[in-house]
């Protein structure tokens, strides 16, 4: 049986699982409005979860072919994994921000092969040694990955545009860009009274912004056609002041649990960068560093030896975001003429 949470005032949580992943579940919000129930977010992409939603929903009184709308706080799988399935058992319509929006058309415009190609080059740019990137370029040449999951996710019919009201009628649910997770990531804010009377600013569904207990990953955002250089790191710091401020009385994030005092968390996760990226400067101090070199140093919830690779690949892009947050503050930078590129405290 799915676990559904009622957090009063027409929202309900369902845990739907995610298969293979330390993460657990994430929990998809459902939101009772004039014209019928939406969503936030739906779930990962796998029998067992879509089973998990559908039995959620039948215990919450409805079904999937009820949903009117779904709201994505962005675009990775175990959040917008099933929006195809809804829509396809409901015509429900699908918002998102433009800039996860982007993400999504191009995943499905790109050949799985040149999103390979761009990797190996961006690895190699960032220091990774050859048996690194070995098996992206043995993808790469297979057409193998062409069976991959999760690679015609579904495109939106409707953007969510920061600062106004969502399109749910009987219900105040304000769209807050919070870019940094992903460039599109957003958080949704109920401006009701708490049902419960507690105090403070309404509401706030978190998705993977602010979570209770973990930090969300913040790597470079990726894309093959916009050589931007962004600052990820510096939009997620920038971002969580901004629902810091908001000061909601509970935040109902898509991962962990419910939790309140929001700004007091703000706290803790700016602390935490501030002291990541002083002790990265540290790491820089003996001599320059590669990127890889400097995730090889960095500290991580296990020995480095013990990183499985795709877990390497994601650490490597987020010392990657915490050295851009460096350059751009004066903090570090690119020594000239090295290559791969190395980085030295200024
Ligand atoms: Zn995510
Ligand atoms: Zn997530």
């Amino acid at each position: 049986m799915t676990q559904v949470t009622d957090h009063g005032g027409g929202v309900r949580s369902l845990r739907v699982p995610i298969p293979d992943n330390p993460l657990g579940f994430t929990l998809v919000h459902l939101l009772d409005t004039d014209r019928g129930p939406a969503l936030i977010d739906t779930g990962w992409d796998d029998p067992e979860s879509w089973d998990a939603l559908t039995e959620g929903l039948a215990a919450c009184g409805t079904s999937v072919g009820e949903v009117t709308g779904v709201l994505i706080t962005h675009h990775h799988p175990d959040h917008h994994g099933l929006s195809a399935k809804v829509r396809e058992a409901s015509g429900a319509w699908i918002a998102m921000h433009e800039a996860d929006v982007s993400v999504v058309r191009r995943t499905r415009e790109n050949p799985p092969e040149r999103w390979y190609a761009f990797m190996a080059a961006k690895l190699a740019a960032a220091g990774a040694p050859e048996e690194h990137m070995a098996p992206l370029i043995a993808a790469r040449d297979s057409g193998r990955a062409r069976s991959l999951p999760g690679l015609a996710p579904a495109l939106p019919d409707r953007t969510i545009t920061p600062g106004d009201l969502l399109d749910l009628p009987g219900r105040r649910l304000r769209a807050i860009w919070t870019p940094g997770h992903t460039p599109g990531h957003v958080c949704l804010h109920l401006e009701e009274d708490h049902p419960a009377g507690l105090a403070g600013n309404g509401r706030l569904f978190s998705g993977d912004h602010l979570l209770p207990g973990i930090t969300p990953h913040i790597g470079l955002y990726e894309d093959p056609d916009d050589a931007t250089v962004t600052d990820p790191l510096g939009d997620y710091l920038d971002s969580l002041e901004r629902v810091g401020r908001l000061a909601p009385a509970e935040v109902l994030p898509a991962h962990q649990h419910t939790f309140t005092d929001a700004p007091a968390r703000v706290r803790e996760l700016l602390d935490h960068h501030e002291e990541r990226l002083t002790g990265l400067l540290t790491l820089l101090a003996p001599a320059p560093l590669t990127p890889w070199q400097l995730a090889e140093r960095m500290e991580w919830n296990r020995p480095w030896e013990q990183i499985p690779y795709g877990s390497r690949t994601i650490a490597v892009s987020e010392a990657e975001a915490h050295l851009r947050r460096l350059v751009k503050l004066g903090r570090a930078e690119a020594v000239a003429g090295s290559d791969p590129v190395t980085y030295a405290p200024v």
